[in-house]
C-alpha cells in the first residue's frame, strides 16, 4: 500500500478512471509503488503534476478494422495505437495481434513502454498498438488484407518523427511487410515508419534476435555482478516459442547453458537432453505448427497439455518468454522450491506481483521485463538510425551495440536501486531509472495550458 500521500491520490484516481482494467492497473501500481523513496525527495514532482500526466495517455485511438475473409464474408476487428507519453522522443512501441487484446493491455503494454524505452539510452516515448484480430488459422491472404485495412487507418497517426511501430505477439516480419507496403502505397514515401522490416527493403540485422539475445545478455550482466556467476553450465526453463523465446533459447545455449523447456498456448516441452532449436524453429517459423509437434521429432522428449506445469521443472533459471501473468504465486512457489535462482523476463509483466512477492522473499535474482527485454525496442532503435543515416551495419557492429546497451540497463538499473535504498531490487532499481530520465523531460518541457 501507499505511504505517500501524492502517490495514493494519483493511484485512485487512476482506479476511478479506468474501472476494470486490470493488467494496466497492476502496471501502474507497480511503478507507482516502486518510485515511494524518490517521490518523498521530489516535491517538485507535484507541483508539476508529473504523476497524473505520465498516467494518462496523450492519445488513446480505437478503430474499426474491416476486412474479407477468403470465403468472401466480411470481418470486423478492433483496432488500437496508445500514443502514451512522447516527452523524450517520437512514441515507439510494438503491434500485438491476439484475441485477448483489449484497451487494459494496450494500455499496460504503452505504460511499461514508456519507462523502458527511457532506460535504453535512446530518443524513443512510449506507444503501443494491436488488435483482437486472431492471427491463427488464417491464410497468407487473410492476413495481408487484415494488415493493409489496420494500416489503412493507422497510416493516418504515425509517421517517422511521430510514432514507430513494431512488432509484438502474433506480429513478426510477414505482418510488418504488409504493413509497411500499404503505408508506403497510402503516403508516396518510404520512410522507416516502422521496425522490424525485412533486410531487403530498410531492416537492421540482429533485430529478429534482439529481445531474446538481449534478455539473456542482460541476465549474464546481472549474473556476473550480483552473484559471481553466468549461464555456464546452468539448467534453464524458457516459456513460449515466438520470437523472443526461440532467440533466448539460441544464445543461451551459446552461453552454455542447457535450455530444457518451450511451450506455447496449448502446452509445453520437456527435453532433458536439452531442446534441439533447429526442430523448434522448422515446427514455429517455418510450419507455424503446434509446439507437441516436437515430441514426433524427438520421441525421448515429453509433451504435456497446459501452460503452467512447465514452472514446476527443476531449474536454475526461469526465462518467461511468453505472456502477461504467466506466472502466479504457486507457480513461483514451484519454481523456488525446485531450485531455480534466477527469473529474467523476456515476456511483459510475465509475473504477478504475488509472484514478485515469492521471488524477493527468497533472494532470487529477479530481472523484471522493462528491463530484461529492452533489447527488442533498443534495436528497432537502431534500425531508426540506421534508416535516417541510409546505412546498414553489420551483424557484429549492431550486436556490440545491443549487449553494451543490456550491460548499461543492468547498471542504471542497479544503481538505482542502491540509491533509493532497496539495494539489488531490479524492479525499483529500473522503475525510478526509467522515471528520471521522463519526468525530467516534462519539467524541462513544462505544462500546455
Ligand atoms: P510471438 O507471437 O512470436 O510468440 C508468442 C509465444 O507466446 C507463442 O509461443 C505463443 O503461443 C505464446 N503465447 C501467447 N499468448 C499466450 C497465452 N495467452 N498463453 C500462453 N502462451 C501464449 O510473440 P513474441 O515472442 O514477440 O512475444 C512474447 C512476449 O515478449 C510478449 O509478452 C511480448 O510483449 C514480449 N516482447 C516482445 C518483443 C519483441 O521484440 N517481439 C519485445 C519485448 C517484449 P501460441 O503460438 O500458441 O499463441
Amino acid at each position: 500500500m501507499f505511504k505517500n500521500e501524492y502517490l495514493k491520490r494519483v493511484y485512485e484516481q487512476v482506479e476511478a478512471r479506468n474501472k476494470g482494467e486490470a493488467e494496466f492497473l497492476q502496471a501502474v501500481r507497480e511503478v507507482l509503488e516502486s518510485l515511494e523513496a524518490y517521490v518523498e525527495k521530489h516535491p517538485e514532482l507535484e507541483k508539476w503534476g508529473i504523476l497524473e500526466r505520465i498516467v494518462e495517455p496523450e492519445r488513446f485511438i480505437q478503430f474499426r478494422v474491416a476486412w474479407m475473409d477468403d470465403a468472401g464474408k466480411v470481418q470486423v476487428n478492433r483496432g488500437y495505437r496508445v500514443q502514451f507519453n512522447s516527452a523524450i522522443g517520437p512514441y515507439k512501441g510494438g503491434l500485438r495481434l491476439h484475441p485477448s487484446v483489449n484497451a487494459s493491455v494496450i494500455k499496460f503494454l504503452g505504460f511499461e513502454q514508456i519507462f523502458k524505452n527511457s532506460l535504453t539510452g535512446l530518443p524513443m516515448g512510449g506507444g503501443k498498438g494491436g488488435s483482437d484480430f486472431d492471427p491463427k488459422g488464417k491464410s497468407d491472404a487473410e492476413i495481408m488484407r487484415f494488415c493493409q485495412s489496420f494500416m489503412t487507418e493507422l497510416s493516418k497517426h504515425i509517421g517517422q518523427f511521430t510514432d514507430v511501430p513494431a512488432g509484438d505477439i502474433g506480429v513478426g516480419a510477414r505482418e510488418i511487410g504488409y504493413m509497411f507496403g500499404q503505408y508506403k502505397r497510402l503516403r508516396n514515401e518510404v520512410t522507416g515508419v516502422l521496425t522490424g522490416k525485412g533486410m531487403s527493403y530498410g531492416g537492421s540485422l540482429v533485430r529478429p534476435e534482439a529481445t531474446g539475445y538481449g534478455l539473456c545478455y542482460f541476465t549474464e550482466e546481472a549474473l556476473n555482478c550480483m552473484k559471481n556467476d553466468s549461464f555456464k553450465g546452468k539448467t534453464v526453463v524458457i516459456s513460449g516459442s515466438g520470437n523472443v523465446a526461440i532467440y533466448a533459447t539460441q544464445k543461451a545455449t551459446q552461453l552454455g547453458a542447457k535450455v530444457v523447456a518451450l511451450s506455447d498456448s496449448t502446452g509445453y516441452i520437456y527435453d532433458k537432453n536439452g531442446v534441439n532449436l533447429d526442430v523448434v524453429m522448422d515446427i514455429k517459423l517455418n510450419r507455424r505448427a503446434r509446439i507437441s509437434e516436437y515430441v514426433k521429432e524427438v520421441p525421448t522428449a515429453e509433451y504435456h497439455d497446459g501452460c503452467s506445469g512447465i514452472w514446476t521443472i527443476p531449474c536454475d533459471i526461469a526465462l518467461p518468454c511468453a505472456t502477461q501473468n504467466e506466472i502466479n504465486e504457486e507457480s513461483a512457489k514451484a519454481l523456488v522450491a525446485n531450485g531455480c535462482k534466477v527469473v529474467c523476463e523476456g515476456a511483459n509483466m510475465p509475473s504477478t506481483p504475488e509472484a514478485i512477492s515469492v521471488y524477493l522473499a527468497n533472494g532470487v535474482l529477479y530481472g523484471p521485463a522493462k528491463a530484461a527485454n529492452a533489447g527488442g525496442v533498443a534495436t528497432s532503435g537502431l534500425e531508426m538510425s540506421q534508416n535516417s543515416l541510409r546505412l546498414s551495419w553489420t551483424f557484429e557492429e549492431v550486436d556490440a551495440r545491443l549487449q553494451g546497451i543490456m550491460k548499461n540497463i543492468f547498471h542504471n538499473a542497479y544503481d538505482a536501486s542502491v540509491a533509493c535504498g532497496a539495494e539489488g531490487n531490479l524492479m525499483v532499481g529500473a522503475n525510478v531509472a526509467g522515471f528520471i530520465k521522463v519526468a525530467d523531460a516534462m519539467l524541462a518541457e513544462g505544462v500546455a495550458y
